[in-house]
């Protein structure tokens, strides 16, 4: 099948993040929590699924109008799509680009595997650590569980 170029909406300004796996694109609106971030502000998002790549074989791309991510929101990006770029848009021209960075630390948007553990029965804000970051393993601060793969779970938003 020959290379087809993405055509999705343009944004004036605002961010791009390109290279996220095909099929992880709606993990990571639901774990940003894009479509209330949406809703709240006005501001358009456009969601890419499936797309060519030149370097993945397929991948899905998100662009988020007037908006800049935090820290936290960063490193949930970084943990679903290591390879993501991240390109800020401004007057409609791409004014910086970079990687993501796999963190050491992951904050409250991860469930805790072990049903045991504290932050399963009690309003306690998961934080966890990186042991591995390829493949991603994390571990309990609270339980000390060590975890990866399809164990990883994120806390998703609507
Ligand atoms: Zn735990």
């Amino acid at each position: 099948m020959k290379y087809r170029p993405i055509t999705i909406a343009k944004i004036e300004s605002g961010i791009v993040i390109d290279h996220i796996p095909a099929g992880k694109a709606l993990l990571i609106s639901q774990v940003l929590g894009l479509n209330a971030l949406a809703r709240k502000t006005g501001n358009i998002i456009a969601i890419g699924i499936h797309f060519d790549s030149k370097s993945l074989e397929k991948k899905d791309i998100i662009k988020v109008e007037n908006l800049s991510l935090t820290r936290n929101m960063l490193n949930v990006v970084a943990l679903i799509a290591p390879m993501a770029t991240i390109s800020r848009i401004e007057e409609g021209s791409v004014t910086e680009k970079h990687k993501v960075e796999v963190p050491d630390n992951v904050g409250d948007v991860v469930i805790c595997p072990d049903r045991f553990c504290i932050t399963n029965h009690e309003q306690v804000p998961c934080k966890f650590f990186v042991v591995d970051k390829s493949p991603l393993t994390l571990k309990c601060h609270y339980c000390e569980t060590e975890f990866f793969g399809p164990l990883i779970r994120y806390k998703e938003k609507s």
